[in-house]
């Protein structure tokens, strides 16, 4: 364990109906700095109790929320939007601290999430539904969508702010109570979310935070209120997310791990590729799950590429993240960073070359939890740098002789969130659009993180559920469809017909 940074470590408290509520569980955790080591904060574990009385107020909530017009509720949205605008700055600070990446980035992810509090702004007109005016003789038939009452969020360390408002903003703008479990590694910028969302004039109970660990998730999990779970993190996890909540009668979408590859093909310009491949496999220390983890080299670009990725990875500069010129900051945690270090010799004792070893003297990086970016060469299926999700700042480079054996290889991942192709050549791009088995598909883009108002998703491993996240497919997934058939026949007219209804 690190020294404490400050005398006064902060406590993070749960936010039931409006206010800070302390956990009564007697466990906590500990929230470090990753880049010291130091101890900041204590964050109160949530009990059963404490998760079913979040419930119960958010039940109460709900049931006043859904009455709340829906130009009332965009215009909550709207000061929300407006009050993450005007903290963005403290919000960045608060998740470089926490998390260890660098402010930049924490800015860039507090812009990703506040394009989804736009997107909820607009759910009146999301929320319209369908109307066919004479079915049958005298007979209409509507479909309205309405909030499904209670719903929860669990989400992971690595967009602290990001993740939650992908499923709090449509959540809430349909008329739902929503309860959020945040990762207990990073729990403050959530805490500082929900006073923004008070001040914004989100009702108390409407926004609400257990804070803790799996017995938090466990009564989420399994509490008859609760309609829907919406969660984020790795695919162990995902998975017994999945299966015990369906279980338990809800609606999931349970998004988990990946393993990105991109492919780049003779003719992909090598330093727009090279340029690509190392700010999407270096950048927030590789603790993305839409990072790049395989490039996959197609016939004679792999020395050059390799070559000019070295080039690049050489000039990244490593630290602290609240430092501006660092561009890559630490590890959420030591026993994390030396598990990704151990990918390294493990490469090398499968047969893999290791062109760029990121590991640092600990006489330079004191405390933090750093690993410099690392470039592995010659990997293959089989060697646990490929068949892992490593998580962090190291880049495996896979040589293929064609584009089939490269497309195979994604194909054949476990995994299927993102991917990318380089390629100069457009026809090629289109056919690998179509023979591609990822949910989310960049064209010469290395992060395809779809924008708010299409939705979120990976394919196989990445995602349990039907349903993406944000976007129309999140506004489907706090809702239910109700369709409504009426009539107004005279009464005279009335008479009794046994015949199943047809249309007349
Ligand atoms: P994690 O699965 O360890 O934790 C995610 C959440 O689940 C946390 O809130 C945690 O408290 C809770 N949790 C952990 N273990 C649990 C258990 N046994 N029972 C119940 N709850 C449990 O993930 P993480 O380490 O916080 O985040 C990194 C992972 O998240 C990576 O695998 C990454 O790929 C994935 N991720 C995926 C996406 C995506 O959109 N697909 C986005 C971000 C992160």
């Amino acid at each position: 364990m690190g020294t404490t940074e400050t005398l006064a470590i902060s406590a993070v408290n749960h936010w039931i109906n409006g206010k800070p509520v302390a956990a009564t569980s007697g466990r906590s955790g500990i929230v470090t700095n990753p880049a010291t080591g130091a101890v900041i904060a204590q964050v109160g574990f949530a009990s059963e109790e404490d998760v079913n009385l979040a419930v119960a107020t958010a039940k109460t909530a709900a049931l006043d929320w859904r009455t709340t017009p829906l130009s009332r509720r965009a215009e909550v949205m709207f000061r929300l939007r407006n009050l993450i605008v005007e903290h963005r700055e403290q919000l960045a600070e608060i998740i470089s601290h926490e998390n260890g990446k660098t402010r930049a980035d924490a800015l860039g992810e507090v812009a990703r999430g506040l394009e989804n509090v736009e997107f909820a702004c607009g759910v009146p007109n999301m929320l319209k539904g369908g109307y066919s005016e004479q079915a049958s003789k005298g007979v209409d038939v509507y479909q309205i969508r309405q909030p499904l009452g209670v719903v929860a969020g669990i989400t992971p360390f690595n967009f602290p702010a990001m993740v939650p408002l992908w499923m709090l903003s449509n959540a809430i703008a349909c008329g739902n109570a929503f309860i959020l479990k945040p990762s207990e590694k990073v729990p403050s910028s959530s805490v500082f979310l929900a006073e923004l969302a008070k001040e914004a004039g989100v009702p108390d109970g409407v926004l609400t935070l257990v804070q803790g660990d799996k017995v938090a998730v466990n009564r989420l999990l399994e509490h008859p209120e609760i309609k829907a779970i919406s969660f984020v993190g790795s695919t162990p996890v995902a998975r017994y997310i999945y299966e015990t909540a369906t279980r338990n009668g809800k609606r999931v979408q349970a998004l988990g791990g990946a393993k990105n590859h991109m492919l780049v093909l003779p003719d992909a310009d090598i330093a727009m590729a090279a340029d690509a491949a190392v700010s999407a496999g270096y950048g927030a220390a590789g603790e993305r799950c839409m990072a790049i983890s395989v490039v996959l080299a197609v016939g004679n670009v792999a020395d050059p590429l390799i070559e000019a990725i070295r080039e690049r990875v050489r000039c990244i500069k490593v630290g602290p993240g609240n430092e501006p010129s660092n561009e890559m900051g630490p590890l959420i945690s030591r026993e994390h960073r030396d598990r990704v270090a151990s990918y390294l010799d493990a490469a090398l004792a499968e047969g893999a070359t290791l062109p760029v070893d990121g590991r640092l003297d600990p006489a330079t990086t004191g405390d933090g939890y750093f690993l410099g970016p690392s470039l592995i060469d010659n990997a293959r299926p089989g060697m646990r740098c490929y068949d892992h999700e490593i998580f962090g700042p190291v880049l495996s480079v896979v040589r293929v002789d064609t584009y089939a054996e490269a497309l195979r290889l994604i194909n054949e991942n476990p995994f299927g969130n993102g991917t990318a192709i380089f390629t100069q050549n457009g026809g090629a791009a289109r056919q690998f659009q179509f023979d591609v088995e990822v949910g989310m598909v960049g064209i010469n883009v290395p992060i395809p993180v779809p924008v708010s108002y299409y939705s979120f998703g990976g394919w196989k491993s990445s995602l349990f559920g039907d349903l993406h996240m944000y976007g129309p497919e999140g506004v489907q997934f706090y809702t239910r469809s109700k369709v409504v058939t009426s009539r107004w026949p005279n009464p005279g007219a009335s008479k009794v017909d046994l015949g199943f209804p047809q249309v007349r």
